[in-house]
């Protein structure tokens, strides 16, 4: 059999990219800066990248799931022009209060269980990375280790709890630098 891998879970609105909420239009999808970098790190140190993402503007009616694949090939190809692959996307596209309650929209675990199961993915030494308390908090459920990067839209008190009870770091750069350093000495 294989080896598993670990994977970074990462987050996409106000994590890869700007959050422009509830983003429907491909020509919209703006990287955020310096990502393509610590994203190539850690695919050439063994771990695969894997978004996911809380995508409710589908329950709600904003967008569809049409839409929703139309920017994720956007991001996908913005992504190739820096020299950066994902391994998968899975996105929820509930909202519970019109679709009720499921177990993909993060917190819940469902998405980063059908990618580890999809992927062969190593959940106990993956990454769970974002920036809401929601992103990380699955490493808690899940073992691994979560990583807060705050952005314009991290209220603080979120920040607080990632502090206690994950990590919080400036960038995705030093989240990743947080790890790989501490691996390779
Ligand atoms: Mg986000
Ligand atoms: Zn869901």
């Amino acid at each position: 059999m294989t080896a598993l891998r670990p994977a970074a879970f990462l987050d996409r609105d106000g994590t890869l990219i700007h959050d422009a909420h509830y983003l429907r239009d491909p020509a919209l999808v703006r990287l955020l800066p310096n990502i393509a970098a610590p994203l190539a790190r850690l695919r050439r140190a063994g771990y695969a990248l894997v978004v996911i993402t809380n995508q409710s503007g589908i329950a709600r009616g904003l967008l569809t799931e049409q839409d929703y694949a139309a920017v994720r090939d956007r991001l996908d190809a913005l992504l190739a022009e820096e020299g950066v692959t994902l391994d998968g996307s899975y996105h929820c596209p509930h909202e519970p209060a019109r679709s009720g309650p499921c177990e993909c929209r993060k917190p819940g675990t469902l998405l980063h269980r059908r990618a580890a199961s999809d992927l062969a993915l190593d959940v106990n030494r993956s990454l769970f990375i974002g920036d809401r308390f929601r992103d990380v908090a699955p490493a808690l459920a899940l073992g691994g280790r979560g990583i807060l990067v705050p952005g314009v839209d991290t209220p603080s008190d979120e920040i607080s709890r990632a502090e206690r009870e994950a990590t919080v770091a400036r960038s995705l750069h030093d989240a990743v630098a947080l790890v790989l350093d501490a691996e390779a000495s």
